[in-house]
C-alpha cells in the first residue's frame, strides 16, 4: 500500500459505514410504506407510491456506491490503486480523498 493510502482506507471504511446505514434506513422506510398502503386512501397512496419509487432509486444509488467502495477497498492493496485507468498517471491525491472510488485523473475525466 502506498504511503498516504492509510488515510484513504479510513475514508473508505467511514463512507462504507455511512452508505450501509443509509441502505438500512431506506429499506426500513420502504417496508413501512408497504404497510401504510393498506391503511390509507387512494390519494395518499399515490404519494407513497411516488415516495417508494424515489426510495427505490435512492436505494439503487446507495447500493451502487457500496459496491464501488468495496471495490476501492479491495483495490487499495494493489499497485493499480490511485492510477488513472486511461493515461496511467497517478490520480491527484485530493481527488482520491474526496472520492476513493475515482478511477480517472482530472484531465481524463474532462476529456
Ligand atoms: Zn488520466
Amino acid at each position: 500500500m502506498k504511503k498516504n493510502f492509510k488515510d484513504i482506507e479510513l475514508i473508505i471504511k467511514n463512507e462504507l459505514r455511512i452508505t450501509f446505514n443509509a441502505i438500512k434506513t431506506i429499506e426500513t422506510k420502504t417496508k413501512i410504506v408497504d404497510l401504510d398502503q393498506q391503511l390509507i386512501g387512494r390519494l395518499s397512496r399515490m404519494d407513497s407510491i411516488i415516495d417508494k419509487e424515489m426510495s427505490v432509486a435512492k436505494l439503487e444509488r446507495q447500493k451502487l456506491r457500496l459496491n464501488q467502495l468495496e471495490e476501492a477497498l479491495k483495490n487499495l492493496e494493489s499497485e493499480d490503486f490511485g492510477v488513472c485507468i486511461d493515461c496511467g498517471e497517478d490520480i491527484e491525491f485530493q481527488r482520491i480523498k474526496s472520492n476513493p472510488a475515482v478511477k480517472k485523473c482530472f484531465d481524463c475525466m474532462k476529456g
